[in-house]
């Protein structure tokens, strides 16, 4: 596929996407997981042919920003010759299976999804018709695990209700109105046939003459539920079942795994990784963790398998390298979207601003997690409210909402809460937020 079919669809590892501030080239991991060896390409790739800060995405991906004109073809060279390419320039846009970064190491876990999640990644690459779907199509196979997003939204979602059976739904998030349930062993199949069924109706429109892309177009018709019973598997009722709630700030520190080990979780800041900072990743993950780096929903990444007695010197380490893994900064949950830096449609520099944001917080010796800072209402970098949005305005002044559970969820306003605040400086801002009494 040549990099400019389809220039302002998604990016994608073979579909590199102008924007402000040069092409984006976006590489979709498996599971989430990159190779030492891996990181050290993308590193070396980024310095040469884009930004050198790499992008940790909140569907568990990379993405390198600022790839010069005239340098894609040779950048996707580079990354096919690396391994991050799917089997086929088709399957790149089909690679979105969420899992929870700790899927098959987490002793809370109620259902080890590895396999099943690897299985169903490479049937969806193997079978031509599976490309038809959107490249936004997303599914979530969720183990139950303590450490899971299940604030995202995936267009069918598979959640672990025990060992045996699992709840499924579709276009929301895991226990948000569920279909009904199957047995573990049949989820497999209800998914490829719940796929089949909406790849017939692609195209097609919904009662209210939207195109159907998503499954959400299906909602406005109740074809969710007809799809759920013509399952070729028994589909069961599950009352009043809710998935847990994941680990607060989870995805920060150390988690013990299964068999004793440790997994080990870091943020960098506003989810940018330097090349130094690759680059010591990938030694640090080729000397504690068996050379496996997962990138994670929250724009981090998680060290698996590291023995109990490297721990505090591989933290040590992450933490020199410049990842946040303890909730000691409010970076530690700030999230951002490219801003006007990179976004035409972005009224304020994010980036700069949350830098500055969670300085003035941090420097009243207090910490508030959960806050996100959008250039614009499209909200790129959080499907649902967080707790805090900042809306830019134009540069430097900002709207600020709060969704937190006191004021009431996702409504208001631009769906990001209920508005606190008009036309702030970041100042201003910081200190309305430091009033909210701010919840961790
Ligand atoms: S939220 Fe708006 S400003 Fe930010 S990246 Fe998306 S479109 Fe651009």
């Amino acid at each position: 596929m040549n990099s400019s079919d389809r220039r302002f669809a998604c990016p994608g590892l073979f579909r590199i996407v102008p924007s402000l501030d040069g092409g984006i080239c976006r590489i979709k991991l498996p599971r989430g997981r990159l190779s030492a060896g891996q990181a050290r390409a993308l590193a070396g790739l980024a310095a040469r042919h884009g930004h050198p800060e790499i992008e940790a995405t909140n569907r568990a991906n990379v993405q390198i920003r600022g790839v010069h004109a005239g340098e894609e073809e040779a950048l996707i060279a580079a990354l096919v010759e690396a391994g991050l390419a799917p089997k086929s320039s088709g399957a790149d846009d089909v690679r979105n299976v969420m899992v929870s970064p700790l899927c098959g190491l987490d002793p809370e876990a109620l259902f080890d999804v590895s396999d099943l999640a690897d299985r169903v990644l490479a049937r969806l690459e193997a079978e031509p018709r599976y490309h038809t779907l959107s490249p936004k199509f997303s599914i979530e196979i969720d183990g139950g695990e303590s450490v899971a997003m299940i604030q995202h939204p995936n267009d069918i979602w598979f959640s672990a209700i025990n060992g045996n059976s699992f709840a499924f739904g579709f276009s929301g998030v895991p226990g948000e109105t569920p279909a009904g349930a199957v047995a573990a062993a049949d989820v497999e199949a209800a998914l490829f046939a719940l796929l089949d069924q909406f790849i017939a109706m692609i195209g097609t429109r919904n009662a209210k003459g939207d195109k159907i892309t998503r499954m959400r177009h299906l909602l406005v018709d109740r074809r969710p539920a007809e799809m759920a019973a013509a399952l070729p598997c028994k589909v069961h009722a599950i009352g009043d079942w809710r998935r847990e709630e994941p680990m607060a700030l989870g995805h920060l520190g150390a988690r013990r795994q299964i068999g004793g080990r440790f997994a080990l979780g870091g943020v960098p800041p506003l989810g940018r990784i330097g090349p130094a900072m690759m680059r010591g990743l990938a030694d640090l993950a080729a000397h504690v963790a068996g050379g496996e780096i997962r990138m994670t929903p929250w724009q981090s990444v998680l060290l698996p398998n590291i023995d109990e007695s490297a721990l505090p010197e591989a933290q040590e380490r992450l933490e020199e390298l410049g990842f946040v893994t303890r909730p000691d900064r409010t970076l530690a949950a700030t999230i951002t979207c490219a801003g006007s830096a990179g976004c035409k449609s972005g009224h304020t520099d994010t980036k700069a601003d949350a830098l500055a944001l969670a300085n003035a917080i941090d420097g009243w010796g207090t910490l508030i997690f959960g806050i996100h800072l959008t250039g614009c209402a499209k909200s790129c970098a959080a499907p649902r409210p967080a707790p805090f949005t900042l809306l830019g305005l134009n540069p430097g002044h900002y709207d600020l909402f709060v969704a937190d559970k006191a004021t009431g969820g996702d409504g208001g306003m631009a769906g990001f809460g209920e508005r606190i605040g008009h036309d702030l400086t970041i100042e201003q801002a910081a200190q309305l937020l430091m009033q909210r009494k701010p919840t961790a």
